[in-house]
């Protein structure tokens, strides 16, 4: 099926330069903003502006959602005007955001009474990642739209997985959160234990950067924590939003995941004291502050 356009909507810190490579890749692009003024940067000709969700839907091939939460998701897929509404049979949906893998199954079934086809795609890599076009994506949904939707992931990520059926992205990415988050608690917890023993975790993790303990988040995150610079990145509000999906995930399989309890705690109280806009790094401030 040849692909002419391609919508997006959630032109935020991942969603600006994802549309950016689309149309460095000559790919016409379908925009839709709640709030128009996004879309003013965006001014090529290959590229159409809609006033609704279901209006760019309605005239692209594919629509690529990267928006915040799962409320977000099932209001610009199945609310008032939403994706289901313009899209004609055999659109395919691409949820790139992070959201429930239950509510993305529950779309994808909506969807499909309509004969339109969804894949969940979440990313990892952050901003950099979708700036560099090197995003990890994992992806759920039949192999046939796996394979339509290949050449479009090319141009967004490098190391594109497809995991199996429909959530089965999402849950994939919860498992990346519950890793991420609680290894910079552990980079917190391992400079807190050299401060307090008067060695310098500068030196601490310049040495273990080369060892078995070495990783992407001690690397980053680690530096981020000792310059003290949470500018975002991704936010701790998302997060804690993530987080919450992988607790929610845990107990309706019926599992005890208590790390990922006590790592809620941390997040939970750096949104709560106002602190959800910056970088999910500050988890190990919150370590080093002591006030876990
Ligand atoms: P962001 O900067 O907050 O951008 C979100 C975008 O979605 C904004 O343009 C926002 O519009 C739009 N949006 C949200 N809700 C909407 C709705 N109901 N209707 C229409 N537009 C809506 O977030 P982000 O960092 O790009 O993250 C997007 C998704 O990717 C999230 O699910 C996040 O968890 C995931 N993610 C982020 C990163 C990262 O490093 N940032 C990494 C991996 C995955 P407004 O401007 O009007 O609010």
């Amino acid at each position: 099926m040849t692909i002419n356009r391609i919508g997006l909507i959630g032109l935020g810190i991942m969603g600006k330069p994802m549309a950016k490579n689309l149309l460095l890749a000559k790919h016409n692009l379908g925009l839709y903003a709640r709030n128009p003024a996004t879309l003013e940067s965006f001014t090529t000709n290959n590229i159409e502006k809609y006033s609704s969700p279901a209006e760019l839907a309605e005239n692209c091939d594919i629509t690529i959602t990267m928006v915040s939460d799962s409320p977000d998701v099932e209001e610009v897929i199945m609310g008032k005007a939403g994706i289901i509404d313009g899209a004609k049979s055999k659109h395919l949906v691409i949820d790139m955001s992070t959201i429930s893998p239950k509510l993305t199954r529950s779309i994808a079934q909506s969807l499909k009474a309509k004969n339109i086809d969804m894949l969940d795609a979440p990313v990892s890599g952050g901003e950099q990642g979708a700036i560099d076009g090197t995003l990890s994506i994992m992806v759920g949904g039949s192999v046939e739209a796996f394979n339509y939707a290949y050449p479009v992931l090319q141009v967004l990520g490098k190391n594109i997985v497809h995991i199996g059926d429909h959530g089965a992205g999402q849950v994939s990415k919860a498992c990346n959160q519950i890793l991420a988050a609680q290894t910079v608690a552990a980079v917190g917890e391992a400079f807190l234990l050299a401060k307090s023993s008067g060695v310098d975790p500068n030196k601490v993790r310049e040495a273990l950067l080369g060892g078995f303990a070495n990783s992407k988040v001690l690397e980053l995150h680690g530096k981020r924590i000792l310059e003290a610079n949470y500018k975002p990145g991704f936010k701790a509000k998302l997060h804690y939003k993530d987080i919450g999906i992988a607790l929610k995930s845990a107990e309706e399989n019926n599992i005890a995941i208590p790390g990922t309890i006590m790592i809620e705690k941390y997040l939970r109280k750096l949104v709560e004291q106002g602190d959800g806009e910056l970088d999910s790094a500050a988890i190990g401030k919150i370590v080093l502050d002591g006030n876990g």
